[in-house]
């Protein structure tokens, strides 16, 4: 397994933590997570102070409340969530419920030049899609008005930024431009969330943006 060098930063951590995402970013998250040790270990210790936060700001729960829950559990009357389903070897197990049995599944929409995208059903504060970048293909160039956020499941990609593999993660936000080229070796595909609608620079993809639906 390659290394991970891009990682989450401590902001969607903290917010991972606390609850505070929009269901697409929690998605990413919790995809990379799985992927990379050392994030799951930071989780674990902001997860620890929140813990901390809970038992200050403990609330008395009366007794019929009480009483009433555990009859609940006691009778099997809890919505029981139905245990994580688990992911192949290129989807892991967060991403699985939103994808299917597997990427053979994802009803690809091409979007030119050999890209395809597969828009995934979340809330709509952020937009969560598969991106399917043929090995050696450009990315048109294109900035941000909010934050873009692309996590590698297959392949790499390159930019401005650096390189980006299995695992890793690039935070986008409004200032950078970048144009991601995907390794000529393999076909890439990334989970990318945006929660904002993506600006082109060149005519073209500006003309092609409502069909691509970022
Ligand atoms: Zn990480």
């Amino acid at each position: 397994m390659t290394k991970i060098t891009h990682h989450l930063t401590e902001d969607l951590l903290m917010g991972y933590s606390a609850g505070t995402l929009p269901e697409a970013v929690n998605l990413i998250v919790a995809t990379h997570i799985s992927l990379c040790d050392a994030c799951r270990a930071s989780l674990d210790a902001y997860d620890a102070v929140g813990g901390v936060l809970l038992e200050r700001h403990s609330h008395e729960v009366s007794e019929a409340c009480l009483a009433g829950a555990l009859d609940m559990i006691r009778k099997g009357e809890t919505s029981a969530t139905p245990a994580p389903r688990r992911g192949c070897d290129l989807v892991p197990a967060p991403l699985a419920d939103y994808v299917g049995k597997g990427l053979s599944d994802v009803k690809w929409r091409p979007v030119g030049m050999g890209v395809k995208q597969a828009i995934l059903e979340t809330s709509p504060e952020a937009t969560a899609r598969l991106l399917y970048i043929p090995a050696g293909t450009a990315v048109p160039d294109h900035s941000h008005n909010g934050l873009e956020l692309t996590l590698v499941l297959q392949g790499a990609f390159e930019d401005a930024e650096g390189r980006f593999a299995r695992g890793d993660i690039e935070i986008a936000d409004d200032d950078l431009e970048h144009m991601p080229v995907a390794d000529i070796s393999q076909d890439c595909i990334c989970l990318a969330v945006t929660d904002a609608p993506l600006r082109f620079k060149g005519l073209l993809p500006r003309l092609a943006q409502p069909f691509l639906k970022i």
